[in-house]
């Protein structure tokens, strides 16, 4: 198979798909359970009856294209990604990787290879979250992570509840549990995607190897001090909540530049109250966003933020509070994965290198339970999340190819 051929039939879906948006002209808004999505399903669903596969919709608005292998008992194998956006995204985040399962599919058939387990390509809905807030939707479905009552509970910002939405979709919530898989069916998850970031194209290379996607926490932080005037009150009088704050917000990155590797620490957002130009401030909320691929990193820098938060109160009889807002584990991919697809590379002669996920996926999702490979193709100069996202063709091609030979391998 002719890879070029690969990139050109990618390229034309993507072509295709990029119709279907909310603001056409201004980047790619398809949020989930919305007529742009259900646009992009029947497209989808239409190239995978082309590509020759046994396809269906499941209650979460997954959609699903079925290659049976030559043992259908064995655990088999998903390749997929997303098929919503974020408002004003790319043509390439997430849906790039549904595209590439689905030619997979074409290549496996016109090379008439038929692979040792049953062989899907997977579109999810729903991974950005930003209609409903949540995130990992189709996937967490698939694993039957969803929370009981969660798609009664979340709302949009018209106050549309997710059960309400998939209702109008012609979905029902109620039977949202019926998507889940047996346990232990799913043997292998494989995804490519974007890699949304600047690290493949400033090294010039034309494939990624994900070694692991990076866990995250975050935090609400107020630091309370009291407002004062700020002309009477001596220096060693006062319990200033922006100093205190400030000294170990100071430390974050350090911290972050310590531990190395994937690991980043952010604060995105601080806000003062009753502060003003002439008023010690009374209390400083921070937010703290960390994330690494080390479980050991994301436990002690929030504890030694907290130590230093401790030490820097207890001077001036100031208090504060740390709140955990979020908590996902960090995923390694799998070895053995990983080693096929970097000697599928070597032997093809395509460039590469090892590198972290610093963003989630569904393979973060499925990764949870699921034995998971991914691959990244170049985003170029590292744009992601905006009209000008952009991936040649080639490097899909590529990245099918490699995709290929994993599969086959497996
Ligand atoms: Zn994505």
């Amino acid at each position: 198979m002719n890879w070029m051929e690969s990139a050109r039939r990618i390229q034309e879906d993507l072509e295709g798909l990029s119709a279907f948006t909310a603001t056409p002209g201004q980047g790619c808004t398809r949020l989930p359970f919305t007529p742009e999505t259900r646009a992009a399903a029947d497209f989808l669903l239409k190239k995978m009856e082309e590509a020759g596969l046994e396809t269906w919709q499941d209650p979460a608005g997954n959609l699903f294209g079925l290659l049976p292998g030559r043992n259908r008992e064995k655990p088999c194998i998903l390749c997929g990604s997303h098929y919503d956006s974020v408002p004003g995204g790319g043509n390439y985040d997430g849906i790039a990787g549904v595209v590439c399962a689905i030619e997979l599919a074409r290549v496996l058939r016109e090379e008439g290879i038929t692979p040792d387990a049953d062989y899907l390509a997977a579109a999810f809905m729903d991974e950005e979250g930003c209609r409903f807030g949540s995130g990992y939707f189709g996937s967490k479905a698939v694993l039957g992570r969803l929370e009981p009552g969660e798609a009664g509970r979340l709302t949009d910002e018209e106050g549309i509840t997710l059960a309400r939405a998939m209702e109008r979709y012609g979905l029902k919530a109620g039977e949202l549990p019926k998507a889940a898989w047996p346990k232990g069916r799913i043997g292998h998850f494989l995804e490519i995607h974007i890699e949304q970031g600047p690290v493949l194209d400033g090294q010039k290379k034309e494939l990624g190897v994900v070694e692991g996607i990076v866990g995250l926490r975050r935090y609400r932080v107020a630091v309370n001090g009291r407002a004062d005037h700020a002309g009477t009150t001596p220096m060693d009088m006062r319990s200033d909540a922006v100093e205190m704050a400030a000294r170990v917000i100071a430390q974050v990155g350090d911290m972050a530049r310590e531990a190395g590797g994937s690991t980043v620490a952010t604060v995105g957002q601080v806000n003062t109250r009753a502060g003003a130009v002439n008023i010690v401030a009374r209390s400083l909320e921070f937010s703290l966003d960390i994330r690494s691929l080390q479980n050991e990193v994301l436990e002690e820098i929030p504890a030694r933020i907290r130590r230093r938060l401790q030490e820097e109160t207890e001077k001036t009889g100031g208090s504060f509070t740390m709140e955990e807002t979020l908590r996902i584990q960090p995923v390694e991919l799998s070895r053995p994965m990983r080693k096929i697809l970097e000697e599928s590379c070597r032997e093809r002669g395509h460039s590469w290198m090892a590198l972290p996920s610093g963003a989630g996926h569904d393979a973060l999702s499925m990764g949870q339970q699921v034995d998971t490979a991914m691959l990244f193709v170049p985003s170029r100069a590292g744009r992601s999340h905006c009209p000008e996202e952009y991936t040649p063709p080639e490097a899909f091609g590529r990245a099918v190819q490699v995709m290929k030979d994993l599969i086959v391998r497996l």
